[in-house]
C-alpha cells in the first residue's frame, strides 16, 4: 500500500496518454518508462487524488491511465504483478465504473513479457493494513487495493480510462517502503516497464464505426452439434465423451467441459461401454465400425451436409470411381470424408491434381470439403477438368451455405472497411477462409479467437473496423470484442445481411 503523500508536481511531458499517479517514486518510474505521455502527480490517499483529478481533467490527453502501485488481496499476486483494473468498487463493494478496455490492455502487457491480470480493485478512503482487512476487501470479488482509483473515476473523463497497478505488497506482507523493499522495487520496475504498453494503448484509443457482417457466428450445423452433446449429457449423464473438438471453437468446447463433456482425440480413450458423440466434422466409418464392437453408445453430431459428402463418396465408389476430394490435409472433416472409400486422393492446389496417380483417368470424380472458399476450389477443380475431361462431381457443390453466406457477408463488409476482425479459432477451416475473403476484398483482416487476441497496433489509426465470426464461433464472444472495443472510445455498430439464414437440422434420434 501506498506511504506519504507527495504535493510536490512531477516534471510533466506532453502526449497522447495523461497518467495520475499518486507518489514521486511511482511517477519517476512511470515516466522514465516510455515518451509520449504526460504524467502528474495526484498525491496519496482519496481527498488529495479526488481534488487533483478536479484539477487535472482538462488536461491534453487523448486518453487517461491511473497507474501506481497496490496491494494484493488474493494469494496468486506476487509483487511486480500488474493487475489492468476491470472494475472499481469502493470499501463496500459498490461499483464506481467499469473499464471495457482492461482486456486488451492486460493481454497487451502479457504480450510485452509482464505478468499482467485483469481484476476488481478495491479503491479504499484509508490504507489497509494486515490480513483480515485485506480479506474482507477479497470477500467483495476484488483482487488488489488502493486509495486514489475510485477519487479519480469518479469525475467525469471525457476520454477513455484505465487504471493499471503493481503489486508491492501481499496478504502476508504489508509493504513498509516503496523503494527500499524488495516488493516495493518489483513493483516500479513494472510500472517502468508497463509505460510504453500504456502509451501504445493510448495511441490506439478513438471513436470508432463498427460494420458487423450478417450472417456470422453459428451455423445450422453448429447449434445441432452444441445442442447433442448438451442434451447427451442430460440424458445419460456425465461424463460423455466427445470424439475430437465438437466444433473447431475454444469458447465452445471450454463451455461444454464444464457441463461434463469429455473430449478425446481417439475412439481408444473412450471407456468400454460409455457414450461418445460424434463431432459435427464426421469421422470415417472404421470409427462407426471400432465404436460397435466396444458396445459404446454413440450420438452422431455430424453436419448433415458433411454427411451428405460422406454419401457421395460411397455412391461414386459403388460406381467405380476413383474419388479426389478437394479439401486441407489433417483437417477433421478431411479424415473422416477420406475413410469412406477405400480409393481415394487428397488435393488442395492445382499443381497437386498434376502430381495424381489414379488408375483409370476415365472414371474419377471429385467431391469437397464444406468449409472451402469457391473461388479456390474452382481453380482446382478446373485443373481436374483439363487432366480428367470426364470428371464427375457433386451436382449442387459441397460447400455448404453457412460458407457460402459468411464469405458473401465479409466481402461486403470489407469493401467499407479498413481492417476486419475475423473472430474464431486457429483450427477452423471456416475461420481461416474469412480472413482469405476478407483479405481478397482488399480489407486488412485478422483472426482473434476473443478480445484478448486483439492487437493495439492492428487497431492504432483504425476508425472502420467490420466484425464477423466463424460459424463455429458464439456471439457471445463477438459482443466481448465489440466490449472492449468500446473501452478504446465510443463505438457505433452497425450491421450489413446480405443473406437472411432459416435453415435448421433436427437432432440425432438418441437425444430427441
Ligand atoms: S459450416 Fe456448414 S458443413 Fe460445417 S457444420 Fe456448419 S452447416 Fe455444417
Amino acid at each position: 500500500m501506498q506511504g506519504r503523500a507527495e504535493p510536490r508536481p512531477a516534471p510533466a511531458t506532453s502526449g497522447a496518454l495523461l497518467a495520475l499517479v499518486p507518489l514521486r517514486v511511482e511517477a519517476r518510474a512511470v515516466g522514465r518508462g516510455a515518451s509520449g505521455l504526460r504524467v502528474e502527480r495526484t498525491g496519496a490517499g482519496p481527498a488529495r487524488a479526488a481534488a487533483a483529478a478536479a484539477r487535472m481533467a482538462s488536461l491534453p490527453g487523448k486518453a487517461m491511465v491511473v497507474a501506481g502501485v497496490a496491494g494484493a488481496l488474493v494469494n496468486d499476486l506476487h509483487p511486480g504483478d500488474l493487475v489492468v483494473a476491470d472494475r472499481v468498487v469502493d470499501d463496500h463493494g459498490q461499483l464506481v465504473t467499469d473499464l471495457p478496455s482492461a482486456t486488451l490492455l492486460a493481454s497487451a502487457l502479457r504480450r510485452a513479457g509482464l505478468q499482467a491480470r485483469t481484476g476488481t480493485i478495491a479503491s479504499t478512503d484509508s490504507l489497509v493494513r494486515g490480513r483480515p482487512a485485506r480479506d474482507a476487501l477479497a470477500a467483495l470479488g476484488a483482487a488488489a487495493v488502493d486509495m486514489e482509483s475510485a477519487a479519480i473515476l469518479r469525475h467525469p473523463w471525457e476520454r477513455p480510462v484505465a487504471v493499471v497497478r503493481a503489486i508491492a505488497d501481499t496478504p502476508g506482507r504489508d509493504l513498509i517502503s516503496l523503494s527500499t523493499v524488495s516488493g516495493g522495487i518489483a513493483a516500479l520496475r513494472a510500472l517502468r516497464a508497463a509505460a510504453p504498453v500504456l502509451v501504445a494503448w493510448a495511441a490506439a484509443t478513438e471513436p470508432r464505426r463498427v460494420l458487423m457482417a450478417g450472417p456470422r457466428s453459428f451455423c445450422a450445423g453448429v447449434s445441432r452439434a452444441i445442442e447433442t452433446v448438451e442434451r447427451a449429457i442430460g440424458r445419460y449423464g456425465a461424463p460423455v465423451y466427445v470424439r475430437r473438438q465438437i466444433v473447431h471453437n475454444s469458447h465452445v468446447v471450454t463451455e461444454l467441459e464444464g457441463r461434463g463433456a469429455v473430449f478425446v482425440q481417439e475412439l481408444e480413450e473412450v471407456p468400454d461401454g460409455a457414450t461418445v458423440v460424434f463431432s459435427a466434422h464426421g469421422v470415417a466409418p472404421s470409427v462407426r465400425a471400432d465404436a460397435a464392437a466396444r458396445r459404446i453408445t454413440v450420438v452422431d453430431a455430424t453436419c448433415p451436409l458433411v454427411a451428405k459428402v460422406h454419401t457421395e463418396i460411397r455412391r461414386f465408389n459403388e460406381r467405380g470411381y476413383e474419388v479426389v476430394l478437394v479439401g486441407h490435409a489433417g483437417h477433421d472433416e478431411v479424415e473422416g470424408s477420406m475413410g469412406e472409400a477405400p480409393a481415394m486422393h487428397l488435393v488442395s492446389t492445382p499443381e497437386q491434381v498434376d502430381a495424381l496417380e489414379t488408375v483409370d483417368g476415365a472414371r474419377v470424380a471429385y467431391v469437397t470439403q464444406t468449409t472451402l472458399s469457391p473461388d479456390e476450389t474452382s481453380s482446382v477443380v478446373e485443373a481436374l477438368r483439363r487432366r480428367y475431361p470426364t470428371l464427375i462431381g457433386p451436382h449442387a457443390g459441397d460447400i455448404c451455405y453457412a460458407t457460402h453466406n459468411r464469405q458473401d457477408a465479409v466481402r461486403a463488409v470489407a469493401a467499407d472497411t479498413d481492417l476486419v476482425l475475423v473472430v474464431g479459432s486457429s483450427n477452423s477451416s471456416n475461420a481461416a477462409r474469412l480472413v482469405e475473403a476478407a483479405r481478397s476484398a482488399g480489407a486488412a483482416a485478422e483472426l482473434v479467437d476473443d478480445p484478448e487476441a486483439l492487437d493495439l497496433a492492428w487497431l492504432t489509426g483504425v476508425g472502420n473496423i467490420g466484425l464477423t465470426a466463424a460459424a463455429s464461433t458464439p456471439e457471445s464472444v463477438v459482443a466481448r470484442v465489440v466490449d472492449a472495443l468500446r473501452g478504446l472510445g465510443p463505438v457505433k455498430v452497425s450491421e450489413r445481411t446480405v443473406h437472411t439464414e432459416n435453415v435448421s437440422f433436427s437432432l440425432p434420434p438418441e437425444v430427441r
